[in-house]
């Protein structure tokens, strides 16, 4: 059983280092991740420069990129052969609701999936003190099970621990994205030269109430297992657009109005 381990932290992250440790029961473990922290970079992928991977030790690589290139590397390069599982983490804080758009530490799993390996992204509450002990045991469990019985088509599993001693945590809870509100999200201030600049800070304030939210599975000690689609497509509304549609549906023998042409094709 071959595990690919990264994250969007970096490789000295001491979460990365519990993560892998514990995963190296399971299987033989490969950690590929970026050299420095790229917490916040999203699906970015590298284009406009070259990346270094420079070798730290026995199947571990630091690489010059984002956890994103991390993962096309790792599986399409460095691996001899494509992983059984990805787990990326263990995150410095949680990654919940709308967090997973702009989390590295999930889109590193995103892109996992998007490559056919089954994929887990996990993430553990908290700013300081972090317990990542207990968040490895989890993403053990977790793995394992995800091992034995597989993942649904194009779905990948954002697990969030709460931060707390393994014995105190309640179990784990099945759950869904929810919405979180910020307060004062942009802080503009003025630098020493007289100028302004602005900060995207923001506390979080609040969180959406919904049916088995993700924050409230943390809210009550427990695990958050959610499964993620990669499909973002929202099937309940396509026919409300559908008369949006123009020119003709193949095999629907139907014709539209189609739009004044601008004259020039877009490229
Ligand atoms: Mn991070």
């Amino acid at each position: 059983m071959r595990i690919l381990v990264t994250n969007d932290d970096g490789i000295h992250s001491p979460g990365l280092t519990a993560l892998a440790k514990a995963l190296s029961k399971v299987g033989e473990v490969w950690v590929v991740a970026p050299d420095r922290e790229r917490t916040a970079a999203a699906h970015a992928v590298t284009l406009h420069k070259p990346l270094r991977v420079q070798q730290c030790g026995t199947r571990v690589y630091a690489v010059s990129g984002t956890p994103v290139d991390c993962v096309n590397l790792a599986v399409l390069k460095l691996l001899p052969a494509p992983p059984d599982l990805l787990v990326s983490g263990i995150n410095k804080g949680v990654n919940l609701g709308d967090d997973v758009l702009y989390s590295g530490t999930v889109s590193a799993a995103m892109e996992g999936t998007i490559l056919g390996v089954p994929s887990m992204a996990v993430s553990q509450e908290g700013q300081e003190h972090f317990h990542f002990d207990a968040g490895a045991r989890y993403a053990v469990r977790i793995a394992r099970l995800i091992l034995k019985e597989g993942l649904p088509d194009e779905t990948l599993v954002n697990l969030n621990i709460p931060n707390r001693p393994f014995k105190s945590i309640t179990g784990v809870r099945i759950t869904c994205l929810s919405r979180r509100r910020f307060d004062n999200p942009i802080i503009e201030k003025i630098d020493p030269h007289g100028r302004t600049y602005y900060w995207i800070a923001g506390t979080r304030v609040s969180w959406s109430r919904s049916k088995d939210a993700d924050h409230e599975a943390l809210e009550q000690g427990a695990v958050s297992l959610t499964p993620i689609h990669l499909d973002t497509t929202n099937h309940g509304v396509l026919d409300r657009f559908r008369k949006w549609e123009t020119g003709r549906r193949q095999g629907m023998g139907r014709m539209a109005v189609l739009p004044k042409s601008k004259g020039k094709q877009r490229s």
